[in-house]
C-alpha cells in the first residue's frame, strides 16, 4: 500500500468545502502555500501520557491552535520520501543497499563457526549481520527484522518516528540513522551493546521527539482529510526508518521493553 495524496493540489478545494470555517484555511495558487489561520483549531496528533509516549496514547485531538504554513510541493515531497522509504514486505530491507550499509557487518561478511560431522571446528565466510541490540553475529538467513514500532498497536508511533526522521517533529532526531537518511550518506551503525534481553524503545526523554511540529500537524491533517491515515501508517510501519536487525532472543518477549509486542518473521 502506498501513500497517495498526490492529488492534494486539486483536493484542497474540496477540503475547504468540508471545513466548517472555510475562510480560515486558504491556498495561494501561485505559490502553493497552504495557510492555516491561527484562529482555526485543526486536528493534530498529540502524544500524551507519562513518563514516555506509548503507542496506544497517540490520538487525534481537537483544540490546538496552529500557526504555520506548508507548501503543497513540500507535502508532495514528503509523500514521495515516505513512499520511497517503505518496503512492501519488511524482509525486503535485507536486500536494500542503504539498510545493508547501516546494519550489515563491516565488509559485509563474517567468519561463521561450525562443527563438522567429523567433530572438528571450522568456519565459513558468509554475509552476516550483528544483532542491533546485543551484537551477536548471525548469517543473514537467521536475522529477524524488528519493527521498532510494531504493526499491532505501534503504527501511530511509527508515523511519528518517520516524520521525525524527515524533520517534522519538535524534538530533532538524535540517532545516527535519521542523520544518514537525511544526508543520503550511509555507514555502519554499531549495535547498542546492551545485554541480551534488554532491548527497549521509547524513553522519557523522547516525548518532544514524538511531538509533531506545526508543519507536521498540517501534513497529518492533510493526510486525514484525504483519508490516507491508514496508508500513512502502513507505509511508516514498513519503512526503512522503522526496521532493525535483531537476534531471536532480543526480538523475543524477553527482549522487549515497555510491553511493546514484537513482530516476528
Ligand atoms: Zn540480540
Amino acid at each position: 500500500m502506498a501513500l497517495n495524496i498526490g492529488s492534494f493540489t486539486y483536493v484542497t478545494s474540496n477540503m475547504l468545502k468540508k471545513d466548517s470555517q472555510p475562510g480560515l484555511r486558504t491556498i495561494n495558487p501561485a505559490t502553493g502555500d497552504v495557510t492555516i489561520h491561527p484562529s482555526l483549531k485543526i486536528r493534530v496528533v498529540k502524544v500524551s501520557g507519562a513518563p514516555y509516549p506509548k503507542p496506544d496514547r497517540v490520538e487525534m485531538v481537537q483544540g490546538k491552535i496552529v500557526k504555520a504554513k506548508m507548501q503543497c510541493k513540500d507535502i508532495n515531497a514528503l509523500v514521495k520520501r515516505l513512499n520511497d522509504l517503505a518496503r512492501s514486505s519488511y524482509r525486503q530491507v535485507l536486500s536494500d543497499p542503504n539498510w545493508q550499509a547501516m546494519y550489515r557487518c563491516p565488509g559485509g561478511t563474517a567468519s561463521i563457526p561450525y562443527i563438522t560431522p567429523a567433530a572438528s571446528a571450522t568456519t565459513n565466510t558468509e554475509e552476516a549481520y550483528p544483532c542491533h541490540n546485543c551484537g551477536l553475529v548471525m548469517p543473514t538467513r537467521l536475522v529477524q527484522i524488528d519493527h521498532h514500532h510494531p504493526q499491532s498497536g505501534g503504527s501511530g508511533m511509527a508515523v511519528l518516528k518517520a516524520l521525525r526522521a524527515c524533520g517534522y517533529t519538535v524534538g530533532v532526531a538524535g540517532g545516527p540513522k535519521a542523520g544518514q537518511l537525511q544526508s543520503g550518506v550511509y555507514a555502519f551503525i554499531p549495535p547498542k551493546g546492551s545485554p541480551s534481553g534488554t532491548f527497549t524503545h521509547s524513553t522519557a526523554s523522547s516525548v518532544l521527539r514524538y511531538t509533531l511540529s506545526d508543519e507536521g500537524s498540517i501534513f497529518l491533517t492533510v493526510a486525514a482529510v484525504a483519508n490516507q491515515v491508514g496508508a500513512l501508517k502502513s507505509v511508516c510501519v514498513n519503512s526503512v526508518i522503522n526496521l532493525v536487525p535483531l537476534c531471536a532472543y532480543c526480538n523475543g518477549s524477553a527482549g522487549k521493553g515497555h510491553g511493546v509486542k514484537p513482530v516476528r518473521p
